[in-house]
């Protein structure tokens, strides 16, 4: 680390939000920091290119591998070492710094919502590219590699190591497994800094926004309509608990929301169920709210199977069942925090004014352990996310690419 860095880092750990602003301004006015800045400028074009090549390799829920190897040899080209990919299918790299400590995560995630099969060619014009992922998040991962090499290129030397991630597993039933595992396992209790990289624009997103998912199940004999008249009825069981979930009171304080997305079972008009099902979807930043909303719809069904079966008298009684089916934890990294603040006084430093904000991505996970992280934009701007109009806008990106450069190396030059 140069000198003058040196003593960036020195006056970051000490400093508070106040007098924050002249701690960005040195770091800002260190000459190796500058050529990195000037080096990720310059590679711009690249990091476009790279984004729309790691595109065009699908990478659906639960099968990252291609993509994954293809991340795995831009890394090493960047210059990073012990360039591995572990065995939940993260790809791991390192660049050492000059203690141990901090350890910081920078990460983008691999895998897409789309299908196996999805069209995944990149058609470009002017300044947009369109195809499936092109922000969210091959935003991510390409600008996650320009870091590296802007990095490398200006000789950058950080005071604490740097880990950069590929994950799998962000999207939807995917678990958020990358992370889960990437913390629980190999970096257990070594990860002071978390920054993910995801998707377009240049929004900050320090609160995560917690969600839990069930399947429930309404089951019973079943029979004829009008034979069999006179016992439960598995869906009409079904539509109580759809009615008391739809009047649930909304928890106070941070948002929370709950949902019934799908429905189903039976098998005939003139036929009793003997199967019905519902998939139920929670949401909130705060576990509390979270825990609320659970114990409110667990009464609901038990009440609705209750109801249903006290109308025919108990006779061929229907029964409920709830399976989790998915979980993403909530959690927040404080807005004083000084990852936080490094990122909002950053982004000033470049002219963007960013009020940090809410989200469900990568970063929830370290947040419910209470290792202080946050999500950004990779700049540009993307829209139809996780839709098969899914395109990025290429108007100012430089921005979005040079800010996580920044942010990488003031969260690995600062006190743990
Ligand atoms: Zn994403």
């Amino acid at each position: 680390m140069s000198a003058i860095l040196a003593t960036a880092a020195a006056t970051l750990a000490a400093s508070s939000p106040q007098n924050g602003r002249d701690v960005v301004d040195e770091l800002l006015r260190d000459p190796t920091v500058q050529a990195a800045r000037i080096a990720i400028r310059d590679l711009e074009p690249q990091i476009i290119d790279t984004q729309a090549t790691l595109c065009e390799i699908p990478a659906p829920p639960f099968a990252e591998g291609r993509r994954a190897r293809a991340l795995h040899r831009l890394l090493q080209e960047a210059g990073l070492t012990d360039v591995r990919i572990d065995d939940i299918g993260n790809v791991v790299a390192e660049r050492r710094g000059g203690a141990p400590f901090p350890r910081v995560v920078v990460s983008a995630h691999l895998d897409t919502v789309f299908p196996d099969g999805t069209d995944v060619r990149v058609k470009r014009e002017a300044s947009i590219l369109r195809g499936p992922g092109i922000s969210d998040d091959c935003r991510g991962l390409a600008v996650l590699v320009g870091v590296a090499r802007a990095m490398n290129l200006a000789k950058v030397k950080t005071s604490g190591n740097l880990t950069f991630v590929g994950t799998v597993g962000e999207e939807g039933l995917g678990n958020l497994r990358g992370v889960r595992g990437l913390f629980g396992g190999q970096m257990k209790g070594q990860v002071d800094r978390f920054v993910s990289i995801d998707g377009a624009g240049m929004s900050i997103v320090s609160r995560g926004v917690g969600s839990r998912r069930f399947r429930i199940t309404m089951s019973g004999p079943g029979g004829h309509s009008y034979g069999s008249f006179g016992m439960a009825n598995p869906i009409h069981a079904l539509g109580r608990a759809v009615d008391g979930i739809a009047r649930m009171p909304v928890p106070p304080g941070a948002k929370a929301t709950f949902n019934v997305g799908r429905i189903g079972g039976g098998t005939s008009i003139n036929a009793i169920a003997s199967d019905a099902w519902m998939e139920v979807d929670l949401r909130s930043s705060s576990p509390e709210s979270l825990e609320m909303l659970e114990n409110q719809m667990r009464s609901a069904v038990s009440s609705a199977v209750a109801s249903e079966n006290r109308r025919w008298g108990g006779r061929d009684p229907v029964s409920s069942g709830i399976q989790l089916v998915g979980e993403r934890p909530a959690g927040a990294t404080e807005s004083g925090d000084r990852l936080v603040d490094l990122a909002v006084r950053i982004s000033a430093a470049l002219g963007e004014t960013v009020a940090p904000s809410e989200s469900s991505t990568d970063a929830n996970f370290p947040m419910s352990l209470g290792i202080p992280a946050i999500t950004v934009g990779g700049g540009g701007e993307g829209t139809g996310e996780h839709s098969s109009e899914e395109l990025f806008d290429t108007t100012g990106s430089a921005r979005g690419s040079e800010r996580a450069l920044l942010i990488a190396i003031a969260a690995s030059s600062t006190d743990r």
